[in-house]
């Protein structure tokens, strides 16, 4: 049995998964958190089974030791044959995921300026992971680079030319994996060969973003330079004035670096609700009459419509708008809702079937005559570790 081994370093966490391709299945996943704390930890999910251990140490080199330790606990080891790396950032660079050597690490390193926040924590990890694994095959699987395929109209700000030939100041969009994933699928439930198909994917998790993907390949996404960009999301603004950002300096005396970081990490649900970030301690709160709960999903639903419709603007039709991400593939509420305001579109609910598709169910939500809604769970271990194997076969 060959596996395949998925990291995704953050900057104090590590998840990861360990796959089998020949039947998709996953052996094992967890997940070494609190790195640079005073007691990092290891968490490990087998087969419904959980288990908790200390790491000895701080970081990601001692975590990846024990991620290591596990896998010859469970012997496991010797079967993992390849690694697959999420790699948020790869500017121009990466139009396709990429086997790892020195020269691909200094491409990576070349990126941090786009993702300051990101690309350092998953370099750490790559570095971790070869010493960890030496002499396994490692691939990068980049978040932005499913969107390389958009043409300028759709990548390009209206902004000063140098600032995109001299400082990469363009859009790249992101949740690459999971469209590419998710657009797959649909494809294969609505019995479509995938190159003739025309897909709204909407990934609404704790980020969330859109993309028009024609015959498997991205037009048009609602993430930008950053993930900052487009929807509403848990706790980023998405979409908002810049002129917001002098206001703000200048009236509440905040720096840029304060001002970013209050619209990446209090603003979104949780800046509009004052409540809470996750959707679903919002559903609640809004039913039991909470104005800024509701108020925050209203905004949610309502901007998400807005980019479906634009997203028709690359695609000219649609095969099937694609729900996915924790909200997507469960809130019934926030579907009901951002349809609700697409009618004009002909689009028209299932209430039943919309109520079905929760908690890993997967298919369409819309009555006939209606464009097709689908919901379908995401994978985006599975679909880096098909990525892997691709590029080392
Ligand atoms: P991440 O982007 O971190 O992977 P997920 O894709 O798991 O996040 O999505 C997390 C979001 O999904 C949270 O806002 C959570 O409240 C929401 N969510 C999960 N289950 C439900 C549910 N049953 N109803 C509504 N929202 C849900």
């Amino acid at each position: 049995m060959s596996l395949t081994l998925v990291l995704n370093c953050g900057s104090s966490s590590i998840k990861f998964a360990v796959l089998n391709l020949q039947d998709k299945h996953k052996a094992l996943s967890g997940l070494a958190e609190r790195l640079f704390e005073a007691q990092p930890r290891l968490t490990v999910n087998q087969s419904g089974h959980t288990e908790e251990l200390e790491l000895s140490g701080q970081g990601h080199r001692v975590a990846m030791g024990g991620i290591l330790q596990i896998l010859n606990k469970l012997g496991l080891r010797e079967q993992v044959a390849q690694i697959g790396h999420r790699v948020v950032h790869g500017g121009e660079r990466f139009q396709q995921p990429t086997r790892i050597d020195e020269e691909v690490l200094a491409q990576i390193e070349a990126c941090v300026p786009l993702a300051p926040l990101h690309n350092p924590a998953n370099l750490l990890g790559i570095r971790a992971a070869l010493e960890a694994f030496p002499g396994l095959p490692q691939v990068a699987v980049f978040d932005t680079s499913f969107h390389q395929s958009m043409p300028p109209r759709a990548y390009r700000y209206a902004v000063p030319e140098n600032w995109y030939t001299q400082h990469g100041v363009r859009r790249y969009g992101f949740h690459g994996t999971s469209h590419a994933y998710v657009t797959q699928e649909a494809a294969q439930m609505l019995d479509l060969p995938l190159q003739n198909t025309c897909f709204v994917s909407a990934h609404l998790g704790n980020g969330c973003s859109i993309a028009a993907v024609k015959g498997g390949r991205s037009l048009d996404t609602s993430m930008g330079l950053t993930p900052l960009e487009g929807l509403v999301m848990g706790t980023r603004s998405g979409d908002l004035d810049p002129g917001i950002h002098a206001f703000l300096a200048e009236n509440l005396n905040l720096s840029l670096s304060e001002v970013t970081d209050l619209l990446n990490k209090k603003s979104g649900l949780l800046g509009l609700s004052s409540l809470s970030n996750d959707m679903r301690e919002l559903e609640q709160a809004a039913a039991g009459g909470h104005p800024g709960a509701q108020l925050a999903i209203e905004v949610f639903c309502y901007r998400l419509a807005k980019y479906v419709a634009a997203m028709y603007v690359p695609l000219g039709r649609l095969d099937a708008l694609i729900f996915t991400g924790g909200i997507g593939e469960n809130s019934t509420l926030v579907r009901a809702k951002t349809l609700g305001y697409l009618t004009w579109l002909g689009f028209a609910l299932d209430a039943d079937l919309n109520r079905v598709m929760i908690r890993g169910n997967s298919g369409l939500i819309t009555q006939p005559g209606s464009p097709p809604a689908l919901v379908v769970r995401t994978n985006e271990e599975l679909m880096i570790a098909l990525e892997v194997q691709e590029v080392l076969s």
